[in-house]
């Protein structure tokens, strides 16, 4: 008896492993067919939601209608959701119906300071108070994108979350592009509030549409993706006198002209430019309000891109004394300050990078995914990368028919997306949140 026993103990082991063997590969079918019936059924209202956000744009940390929009919407579709994170964000978790790891996805909410000149029956006609001034304002970076984009994957994750083993918890991020004067926000107040515990993700995916990608691509790098930024803001004075009398004064817009182009020769001449690439732009340059008045002061305002932080350190300190030393030269004063604005540079964890590629190839056809070059461009998913692993990737959106280096680029007026990309970036992140989830993308 016992030997028979023994016999059909082996027979029942070899049989459920056969089973499990026979079983799994047909059930991970069964859940991507189920993945690509899900996301198919949610484009259409997806791309509805991102015309109504394009519609009604608004400046970071005054996301109200958006994330009420969002915070609504995972509600009804039964997550957890926490919401005024970092002023208007909103994390929500949904708990799949099978066992697994935690993990989380983002996307931001904001738009820019921007007047919309792209011909659309959904351009924004919105106008608000930047800095003191009206602006227009424009989902000119393609938020509007991100956020209908996570939105329709969360009702993908709620329609398969029987299938969905383990947690994803959606960060709604307000304010990536920066905050009003004077405030906090972005994903550095979100982690300050907790938008990364209670659970806290094992790993962090996010996604940016870009105009240098055609419809149907998708881009990424592992390592250092996306450079880090930070803000100066240069304050010249001069003493100011009549246009006619110079001499009588000094002149603080010719100092500050000369300080522009200074500052320019620490990128040429004084930086190692074999080591790492950076980048330094004036973007702002205010001085004077008639033609015959040398006025007081001038003011500068620039942005610095880095991917090294040694380099940061030395343009920094240059920026700082050329400044200076130019100012001195023409008899006045510069006063320099970095403002504590900057972003970190975006490292995408290469082990998760290399573990998620394949599933990036299996979305858009092995053809279609390319690594590319790091950009210069900041991004402060950064900070949430920097907590836990993080893969942050580029999905194109110019049309076909227009050669992506010549689309008007992300932060232009005339930014626009070819909707025809929106479902390629839902199906890489719905299916790169089950790979990992499932553990078969490794
Ligand atoms: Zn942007
Ligand atoms: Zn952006």
């Amino acid at each position: 008896m016992p030997k028979l026993e023994r016999y059909l103990r082996a027979v029942s082991v070899a049989f459920s492993v056969i089973c499990a063997t026979t079983h799994t590969p047909v059930s991970a079918q069964t859940v991507r067919e189920a993945i690509e019936r899900e996301t198919t059924a949610v484009e259409v209202k997806m791309i509805a939601w991102r015309r109504d956000i394009h519609e009604h744009p608004e400046l970071g940390n005054r996301e109200f209608r958006t994330s009420a929009l969002v915070a609504e919407h995972l509600k009804a579709l039964g997550y957890d959701v926490r919401e005024k994170v970092a002023h208007t964000g909103v994390v929500a978790v949904l708990k799949g119906g099978k066992p697994g790891p935690v993990i989380a996805l983002r996307a931001d909410m904001d738009a820019l300071p921007v007047t919309e000149l792209v011909d659309l029956p959904f351009a924004s006609k919105v106008r608000a108070m930047w800095r003191g001034q009206e602006v227009g304002v424009m989902h000119a970076c393609g938020h509007d994108a991100h956020t209908a984009i996570l939105m329709a994957a969360a009702e993908v994750f709620a329609k398969l979350r029987n299938d969905l083993p383990g947690t994803v918890k959606l960060i709604f991020q307000p304010a990536e592009e920066g905050v009003p004067p004077d405030e906090e926000g972005g994903a550095r107040l979100m982690i300050k509030e907790g938008a990364l515990e209670n659970p806290r993700p094992e790993v962090i995916f996010g996604l940016h549409v870009v105009s240098i990608g055609r419809v149907g691509t998708v881009a990424y790098r592992a390592g250092t993706a996306q450079s880090g930024s930070d803000t100066f803001h240069i304050s010249v004075k001069g003493r100011g006198t009549h246009g006619a009398r110079p001499w009588a004064g000094v002149d603080p817009i010719v100092i500050a002209s000369q300080i522009v182009l200074g500052l320019q020769t620490i990128e040429s001449r004084q930086v190692d430019v074999t080591n790492e690439p950076s980048v330094l732009t004036v973007g702002i340059f205010n001085a004077g309000n008639r033609s015959n008045i040398i006025p007081d002061t001038a003011e500068l305002e620039g942005t610095l891109r880095t991917f090294d932080p040694q380099m940061r350190d030395f343009i920094m300190r240059r920026v700082k004394e050329t400044a200076q030393a130019i100012a001195l030269s023409g008899g006045g004063e510069a006063e320099v300050e970095w403002t504590s604005d900057g972003y970190i540079p975006l490292v995408n964890n290469v082990p998760l990078t290399r573990r998620m590629v394949p599933t990036l190839q299996r979305v858009a056809g092995s053809d279609k995914v390319l690594e590319v070059k790091a950009v210069t461009a900041a991004e402060d998913f950064s900070y949430f990368a920097q907590e836990v692993p993080g893969f942050f990737f580029w999905v194109g959106i110019s049309a076909p028919t227009m050669l992506a280096s010549l689309a008007a680029p992300n932060h232009s007026p005339r930014f626009r997306i070819d909707e025809a990309g929106l479902p390629t970036a839902l199906r890489a992140m719905v299916n790169v949140a089950f790979d990992y989830l499932n553990g078969d993308a490794k």
